[in-house]
């Protein structure tokens, strides 16, 4: 609930905004005492009176003001509440990392004893604490804590402003900081970087000053590269190639990661780049376990007797690539005699309605042929969830190697084929596939269940057969009702955009609903406007805007928690907008 702070750009918990202070300053950021006055502990006052008269005499300024404070233990609630003061700009509170009180509300939140938290449990439940106790419009300094090695997981953590004060101290010590951690000046017998101060200290060598500047460069070229990954959407990655650094920051995304909800709420609907699949911790990702529980509870299987199991491809969507054109070729007519189930890590299944649906259709993961067991586990745990929701009396598995023998061993029943892609494993495919089929009764048009399928997929069950309700015709990327009114469409970043009929369509659901007030909103639709936002609704979602005056749909650019919590930031841009 601030003017002084907003959000412009999410990347999971990660986040770009402005803070307006006398500078405009860019978070992330690494702010410097010139751009607050703190005034410090309690007890450095000799009555409250005279706490109160100095944050009195501060007004006027253009700074960030940071609220009196008292000194507590890591662990402990504070001996005494301070009483809430008048501040005229940026307010800033120290907060407990561990209190559960209901901090004031303020601008700025200053996590208290920030730089002592260097076990990883303790970070992560702070930074996730604090977060979840204060509102999303609100920034997060956490001072004496960043260097070049942590900061995007600080950032990553949900934390906006750092400082220099770790790696200044660490300079006097003689410690000398890179991205991959920390060495002792000393014992280098060469330098790690060619920046001017290292330039000088390679002839004069032992000056602290210059090992000072290094560190401070070495931080600020961090904070370039992390604001570049969050502007391209890659923080993610970056992240899980940066942790590695120490085993501490591995644990601390690991614990993250355990903070399923936390993530969720602040993951978005769609990124603009390739999702990379690494290392056992993208396994894990909200991207993933989002994907397979729409796939196992809002999305419906179309009726089919006949289940036909394919292996992933390197080409996305799955459709485009040489194997599964291949594929296609062999099963030839009895392809409406069947449905199609593709089997990948970490997705675990993606039915073929959905292989254009993010994060389906640009996904990349290091294929060697090998499933490990965590892998596998999710793999068979997806599948019998779907098998007990969708019944089929036949199944035919054309898979090969480890991913055949998963199958097997987890005793699904099925006519093996043994995979692969040359003649006789197509004749073998295409022989299972006709022995299958016989009988079969026929499965509707694949073009049709795409949009079904979609429309659950991105608005919940019961979206797809009320989009599709009467005569639909389907005209290429695009549904029409009776009259060849469009309804909606598929976008080339396999999003489904829906036209004011098709929204109508879909209202009843009561869902991807942003309620705003008496007015008729241009443009954009901004956090204030909106007075209420279905819970579910996340940056990137189609979301459909109702109100006295107005109706229409647009793309949220914030989740549907923080569109209802945030004073300030666009929620939502429109597309198509109806005077009432
Ligand atoms: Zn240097």
């Amino acid at each position: 609930m601030t003017k002084f702070f907003e959000v412009q750009k999410r990347d999971g918990p990660a986040r770009m905004g402005k803070l307006l202070l006398e500078r405009q300053i860019d978070t992330p950021a690494l702010i410097t005492s010139n751009d607050y006055t703190s005034l410090g502990s309690v007890y450095g006052y000799s009555s409250l009176d005279k706490t109160r008269q100095t944050v009195e005499a501060l007004r006027g300024q253009n700074k960030l003001t940071i609220g009196p404070y008292i000194p507590t233990a890591l662990h402990n609630e504070p001996a005494i509440k301070l009483p809430q003061m008048e501040y005229e700009g940026t307010k800033g509170i120290v907060v407990n990392p561990f209190s559960e009180d209901l901090p004031e509300i303020a601008d700025v939140y200053v996590l208290g004893k920030a730089g002592t938290l260097r076990n990883p449990k303790d970070l992560v439940k702070a930074v996730i604490g604090v977060r979840n106790r204060t509102h999303a419009d609100t920034a997060l300094y956490a001072p004496a804590l960043a260097t070049p090695a942590n900061l995007a997981l600080l950032v990553y953590l949900g934390i906006d402003l750092l400082d220099t004060t770790r790696v200044v101290a660490d300079g006097l010590l003689g410690r000398y900081h890179t991205r991959d951690g920390i060495r002792n000046f000393c014992e280098l017998s060469e330098l790690l970087c060619r920046c001017e101060n290292c330039q000088k200290m390679a002839i004069e060598r032992k000056d602290k000053k210059l090992l000072i500047a290094h560190n401070i460069q070495k931080l600020e070229e961090e904070l370039l590269s992390v604001r570049e990954q969050i502007r391209s959407e890659t923080i993610r990655e970056y992240i899980e190639r940066q942790v590695r650094v120490t085993p501490d920051q591995t644990v601390a995304l690991r614990l993250l990661d355990q903070e399923h909800q936390y993530l969720e709420k602040r993951t978005p609907q769609h990124r603009r780049s390739t999702f990379f699949a690494n290392c056992a911790e993208s396994l894990k990702r909200a991207e993933v376990t989002r994907f397979a529980d729409r796939v196992i509870n809002r999305y419906k299987a179309p009726k089919s007797d006949v289940l036909l199991l394919l292996p992933c491809s390197a080409r996305k969507p799955y459709s485009t690539s040489r194997s599964h054109r291949l594929f296609t070729e062999a099963i030839g007519s009895h392809r409406r005699y069947l449905h199609e189930l593709i089997l990948t890590s970490p997705l675990a299944l993606v039915p073929r309605e959905l292989e254009e649906c993010y994060p389906a259709a640009s996904y990349d993961v290091p294929v060697t042929g090998h499933w490990d067991r965590e892998e596998r586990a999710w793999l068979l745990k997806c599948l019998d969830s779907y098998l007990e929701k969708n019944k089929y009396a036949r199944i035919v598995a054309h898979l090969e190697g480890e991913l055949e023998d998963a199958i097997k061993e987890h005793g699904i029943e099925a006519v093996y084929t043994g995979g692969g892609t040359n003649g006789p494993s197509l004749g073998r495919l295409s022989a299972a596939v006709a022995e299958a089929c016989h009988g079969a009764t026929r499965v509707p048009d694949l073009r049709r269940l795409r949009y079904q399928a979609m429309a659950d997929y991105y608005f919940g069950q019961g979206a797809g057969d009320a989009l599709m309700a009467g005569n639909v015709l389907v005209r290429g990327r695009e549904i029409q009702d009776e009259n060849k009114r469009p309804l909606a469409a598929i976008t080339p970043n396999g999003t489904l955009a829906l036209s004011v009929a098709g929204a109508k369509r879909l209202k009843v659901l009561n869902a991807y609903i942003v309620t705003i007030g008496d007015f008729l909103p241009k443009g954009s639709l901004l956090a204030p406007g909106v007075i209420d936002a279905d819970e579910q609704i996340r940056p990137g979602d189609e979301v459909i805007i109702m109100g006295e005056k107005a109706f229409g749909i647009g793309r949220a650019k914030m989740s549907g928690w923080e569109m209802v919590e945030s004073r300030r930031g666009v929620a939502a841009e429109l597309r198509h907008i109806k005077e009432m």
